[in-house]
Protein backbone atom coordinates (compact mmCIF):
# COMPACT_ATOMS: atom_id res chain seq x y z
CA UNK A 1 0.00 0.00 0.00
CA UNK A 2 1.18 3.18 -1.27
CA UNK A 3 1.46 5.92 1.48
CA UNK A 4 0.94 8.97 -1.48
CA UNK A 5 -2.17 10.56 0.21
CA UNK A 6 -3.01 13.31 -2.53
CA UNK A 7 -5.56 13.42 -5.23
CA UNK A 8 -4.39 10.85 -7.93
CA UNK A 9 -6.30 10.85 -11.45
CA UNK A 10 -8.45 7.96 -12.89
CA UNK A 11 -6.44 6.45 -14.34
CA UNK A 12 -9.20 3.65 -15.43
CA UNK A 13 -11.28 6.27 -17.16
CA UNK A 14 -11.51 5.09 -21.11
CA UNK A 15 -10.73 8.30 -22.22
CA UNK A 16 -7.48 9.13 -20.41
CA UNK A 17 -6.83 5.62 -19.77
CA UNK A 18 -3.46 5.37 -22.49
CA UNK A 19 -2.05 8.58 -21.38
CA UNK A 20 -2.20 7.15 -17.86
CA UNK A 21 -0.46 3.62 -19.21
CA UNK A 22 2.09 5.65 -21.07
CA UNK A 23 3.15 7.49 -18.07
CA UNK A 24 3.37 4.53 -15.86
CA UNK A 25 5.90 3.16 -18.75
CA UNK A 26 7.46 6.55 -18.55
CA UNK A 27 6.76 8.13 -21.86
CA UNK A 28 4.64 11.06 -22.78
CA UNK A 29 1.77 9.97 -25.05
CA UNK A 30 -1.15 11.67 -26.27
CA UNK A 31 -3.70 11.62 -28.93
CA UNK A 32 -3.47 12.17 -32.68
CA UNK A 33 -6.48 12.80 -34.83
CA UNK A 34 -6.30 10.27 -37.92
CA UNK A 35 -8.12 12.83 -40.33
CA UNK A 36 -5.92 16.29 -39.31
CA UNK A 37 -3.12 14.98 -37.79
CA UNK A 38 -4.14 17.44 -34.42
CA UNK A 39 -2.41 16.42 -31.29
CA UNK A 40 -5.07 16.92 -28.75
CA UNK A 41 -4.57 17.48 -24.85
CA UNK A 42 -6.57 16.77 -22.48
CA UNK A 43 -7.71 13.65 -23.88
CA UNK A 44 -11.02 14.32 -25.78
CA UNK A 45 -13.26 11.47 -27.51
CA UNK A 46 -13.64 14.07 -30.06
CA UNK A 47 -10.98 16.20 -32.58
CA UNK A 48 -11.58 19.37 -31.53
CA UNK A 49 -10.17 20.70 -34.75
CA UNK A 50 -12.36 18.74 -37.30
CA UNK A 51 -14.37 16.97 -35.09
CA UNK A 52 -13.01 13.23 -36.19
CA UNK A 53 -14.37 10.74 -33.33
CA UNK A 54 -11.25 8.77 -33.61
CA UNK A 55 -7.48 9.30 -32.48
CA UNK A 56 -4.18 7.50 -32.74
CA UNK A 57 -2.37 7.78 -29.35
CA UNK A 58 1.02 8.59 -30.41
CA UNK A 59 4.55 8.90 -28.03
CA UNK A 60 5.91 12.29 -27.81
CA UNK A 61 8.93 13.69 -27.47
CA UNK A 62 8.81 15.15 -23.42
CA UNK A 63 10.52 18.53 -23.92
CA UNK A 64 9.01 22.03 -24.02
CA UNK A 65 8.78 25.63 -23.24
CA UNK A 66 7.65 27.07 -20.15
CA UNK A 67 5.25 29.86 -21.02
CA UNK A 68 3.83 30.86 -17.46
CA UNK A 69 3.81 29.32 -14.29
CA UNK A 70 3.05 30.45 -10.40
CA UNK A 71 4.39 29.66 -6.90
CA UNK A 72 1.94 28.52 -4.30
CA UNK A 73 2.55 29.70 -0.54
CA UNK A 74 -0.50 28.47 0.37
CA UNK A 75 -1.87 25.14 0.65
CA UNK A 76 -5.61 25.35 -0.79
CA UNK A 77 -6.00 21.33 0.19
CA UNK A 78 -4.11 20.83 3.07
CA UNK A 79 -2.62 17.52 1.71
CA UNK A 80 -0.02 19.76 -0.20
CA UNK A 81 1.08 21.58 3.16
CA UNK A 82 4.28 19.76 3.09
CA UNK A 83 5.33 20.59 -0.38
CA UNK A 84 5.23 24.42 -0.12
CA UNK A 85 6.13 26.00 -1.56
CA UNK A 86 5.31 24.48 -4.78
CA UNK A 87 5.25 25.43 -8.45
CA UNK A 88 2.82 24.68 -11.38
CA UNK A 89 4.32 25.44 -14.76
CA UNK A 90 1.78 26.15 -18.25
CA UNK A 91 4.12 24.06 -20.86
CA UNK A 92 4.30 24.33 -24.66
CA UNK A 93 5.02 21.06 -25.66
CA UNK A 94 7.54 21.14 -28.76
CA UNK A 95 4.95 19.12 -30.90
CA UNK A 96 2.07 21.52 -29.97
CA UNK A 97 -0.30 20.26 -26.59
CA UNK A 98 -0.19 22.83 -23.76
CA UNK A 99 -0.13 20.84 -20.97
CA UNK A 100 0.04 21.93 -16.66
CA UNK A 101 2.36 20.43 -14.32
CA UNK A 102 4.37 20.74 -11.41
CA UNK A 103 8.01 22.20 -11.88
CA UNK A 104 10.89 20.74 -9.81
CA UNK A 105 13.60 23.02 -8.51
CA UNK A 106 13.56 25.94 -6.98
CA UNK A 107 11.10 29.16 -8.44
CA UNK A 108 14.21 31.49 -8.48
CA UNK A 109 15.58 29.19 -11.17
CA UNK A 110 12.14 29.07 -13.31
CA UNK A 111 11.84 31.64 -16.51
CA UNK A 112 9.21 32.23 -19.23
CA UNK A 113 10.55 30.97 -22.10
CA UNK A 114 12.94 27.71 -20.72
CA UNK A 115 13.24 24.57 -21.74
CA UNK A 116 12.09 21.93 -19.89
CA UNK A 117 11.27 17.80 -20.13
CA UNK A 118 9.08 15.58 -18.63
CA UNK A 119 9.87 13.65 -15.43
CA UNK A 120 7.76 10.67 -14.67
CA UNK A 121 7.23 10.65 -10.73
CA UNK A 122 5.92 6.85 -9.79
CA UNK A 123 3.74 7.71 -7.30
CA UNK A 124 1.83 4.93 -5.96
CA UNK A 125 1.93 1.00 -7.92
CA UNK A 126 -0.74 1.93 -10.46
CA UNK A 127 -0.02 5.57 -10.82
CA UNK A 128 2.06 7.98 -12.41
CA UNK A 129 2.31 11.62 -12.28
CA UNK A 130 3.89 13.97 -15.07
CA UNK A 131 5.81 16.39 -13.88
CA UNK A 132 8.76 19.16 -15.24
CA UNK A 133 11.87 20.57 -14.96
CA UNK A 134 14.44 22.42 -16.56
CA UNK A 135 16.27 21.13 -19.12
CA UNK A 136 19.58 21.61 -18.75
ZN1 LIG B 1 -8.85 16.18 -36.51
Amino acid sequence: MSDYTKPLPDIEDPTSAPYWAGAKAHKLVMQRCPNCSYVRFPPKKVCPECLTFSDNWVELPPNGVLQSYVTYDHAFDPRFQDDLPYTVGYIKLDDGPRTYGTLLGDRKDFAIGARVRAVFDDVTPDATLVRWELAS
